[in-house]
Formats: C-alpha cells, sequence, structure tokens
C-alpha cells in the first residue's frame, strides 16, 4: 500500500490530492447504501480525502451518501459538487448551493463546478460562483465538460480566470483531450479532473491492458488509473462503491509506469492525430 498520496495544484496556489473518489450511481439503491459509505470512508482512512458528487446524482442521494460517509471529518476533506446547467442562473446557482450544501450537511464545499455548458450566458454563472465565494459557500469554482474553445471563451471574462479546474471525461480510450484541451490547460496551470477514468469498469475488463497488468503485479484497472494519475495536472476521480476497488485503486498511486510500458500503452491506445469535440458520458 501507498504511504502517501500524490499532490497537484490549483491556480490557486492549493494543493489537491490527484486521485480522488467519484460518487456517480451512489444512493440510488438502499440496499447499496451502507457499501458506499463504507466505501468513501475506506478511501478518506487512506488518505482520498477529494469526494466529487453533484446534485444531479440521485438527484440528490449521493450528496445524501457522501454526508453520511464524512460525518465529523469535515476538516480533511476536499469537498467538490456541482450545479446543473439550468440552474447556472444568477439566482438559480445560490439555490441549488444552499440546497447542496443541507444535503452535505457543511456550510462550505471546496470547488463547486458548473456540470457542463448550457444555455445561461456563463458571465452570469461566474458572477454568481463569484458571489458564492464572497459569503463563504463555496472555497473555489471551476467547470466540467469544457472544450478548449468554451475555457477560451470563460477565460476571456471578467473573473473567468478564476477557474480552478475543468473536469473531463479522460482515460486510455477517451484520449481527445490530448490534442489541444490538455496543453492548454497545462500551459495555464488549471488542472483537468479526469472523470471515468476506468471507463465506468470497461478498462478493468479490457484484455489489451493484461500483459501491462501483469509486469507490475497489477490489476488492467490498476493501470488504466494509473496511467492517468501519470499525465501532469491531472487529477483521477475513479468511483468505487466497494472497499475491495478502493483499496486497489488507492495502490495504483504506487505503480511507476516505465518507458516501455508507457509506449506499449501508446500502441494499444493511440494518442489523437487531430482535434475532436470533448465527448461526454
Ligand atoms: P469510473 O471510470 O470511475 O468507473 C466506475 C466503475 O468502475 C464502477 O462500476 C466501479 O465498480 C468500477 N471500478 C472502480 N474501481 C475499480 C477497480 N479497481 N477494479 C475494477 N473495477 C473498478 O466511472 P464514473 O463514471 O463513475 O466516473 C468517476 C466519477 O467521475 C463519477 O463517479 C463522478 O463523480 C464523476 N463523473 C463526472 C461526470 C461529469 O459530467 N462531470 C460524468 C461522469 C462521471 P464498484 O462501484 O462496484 O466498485
Amino acid at each position: 500500500m501507498p504511504t502517501t498520496t500524490r499532490t497537484t495544484k490549483l491556480p490557486s496556489g492549493e494543493a489537491v490530492q490527484v486521485l480522488g473518489q467519484g460518487t456517480w450511481k451512489m444512493g440510488e439503491d438502499a440496499r447499496r447504501r451502507a457499501g458506499e459509505v463504507n466505501a468513501l470512508k475506506l478511501g478518506l482512512d487512506l488518505g482520498m480525502t477529494l469526494i466529487d458528487t453533484a446534485e444531479m446524482y440521485a438527484s440528490g442521494g449521493a450528496e445524501e451518501v457522501v454526508a453520511e460517509a464524512v460525518a465529523g471529518r469535515r476538516e480533511e476533506l476536499f469537498l467538490v459538487s456541482k450545479v446543473l446547467p439550468s440552474n447556472a442562473s444568477r439566482t438559480g446557482v445560490p439555490a441549488a448551493c444552499e440546497k447542496s450544501l443541507k444535503r452535505l450537511r457543511t456550510d462550505r464545499i471546496d470547488l463547486y463546478l458548473l456540470h457542463w455548458p448550457g444555455s445561461v450566458p456563463l458571465a452570469e454563472t461566474v458572477d454568481a460562483f463569484e458571489a458564492l465565494k464572497k459569503a463563504g459557500k463555496i472555497r473555489h469554482w471551476g467547470v466540467s465538460n469544457f472544450d478548449t474553445d468554451e475555457m477560451e471563451e470563460l477565460t476571456g471574462l471578467r473573473s473567468g480566470g478564476n477557474v480552478q479546474t475543468n473536469q473531463v471525461l479522460y482515460n486510455l480510450i477517451r484520449r481527445g483531450p490530448e490534442f489541444d484541451l490538455a496543453p492548454w490547460s497545462r500551459q495555464r496551470g488549471i488542472p483537468l479532473m479526469a472523470y471515468s477514468p476506468v471507463e465506468q469498469g470497461a478498462l478493468a475488463r479490457n484484455s489489451r491492458l493484461d500483459a501491462i497488468a501483469a509486469r507490475h503485479n497489477a490489476t488492467p484497472a490498476q493501470i488504466a488509473l494509473a496511467w492517468v494519475m501519470h499525465q501532469d495536472g491531472v487529477i483521477a476521480i475513479p468511483k468505487a462503491g466497494s472497499q475491495e476497488h478502493v483499496r486497489q485503486n488507492f495502490a495504483a498511486l504506487d505503480i511507476k509506469l516505465t518507458a516501455d510500458d508507457l509506449a506499449d500503452l501508446d500502441r494499444a491506445f493511440p494518442p489523437p492525430t487531430r482535434k475532436r469535440g470533448l465527448e461526454m458520458i
């Protein structure tokens, strides 16, 4: 087991863990709830203190699972939640945030993201985020599912440069962001937060990872995760509903991919050679 976690820096200068915990699909089924709470708790015990959730997940149910898992441990936590584009207006953002805070049973969200670009003018959402920051309800804000042109538009707005992350679909079979979004973000010191880092479990069953996994005495999912975390300025947020998967994901921090491994992975999962629109799940 790794003894330490690894961090990267937000534009604000604050260090955040490169391995966090996702929560999509949590809170949907009462029979799985105890297992989900225990998985998140174990992750916290191990040091995976960044937890990603959203008002959308189980219509708030995932935020309630998080609240249960982190009860009494708020200070250890870096809590990320998201507002739906349909709530991204001047009045909608603070109202949605209050509801999330209530479900999360906390007084502040560390990083509040716009879940994906919508029809509310971006400048209005940014102003609403800045107002929440002033009010102490959120500490930072960011976006999700923004392609490079959308990031350009955002950072051109007043206060738009305060964006702290862009959470996007990024894993071995979704390497599109490497073409321009990842270099663009890296140049500006804005970390990408990679969602679905094991392609919702599909990379755990991908035989093209078997040989490399065997070399490291690891599982294919661990190799997929290690590859995401190997990328500079990228944070991975795998979701694990079982303690076994949490342990394995944490242990992936210790996997050091060699130049040969990386070359093999490039052959099996080629990097993009042209611009493609950002994919979303
Ligand atoms: P992931 O790629 O994290 O895959 C989750 C699935 O993989 C689960 O079925 C889980 O099983 C399984 N799994 C996890 N760890 C392992 C392992 N070590 N070995 C084998 N299987 C494993 O997909 P998600 O879509 O959940 O993405 C992660 C998080 O990113 C979400 O939970 C959410 O917080 C965020 N997200 C954000 C989006 C956005 O639009 N901003 C969109 C999608 C996700 P089990 O649960 O049984 O452990």
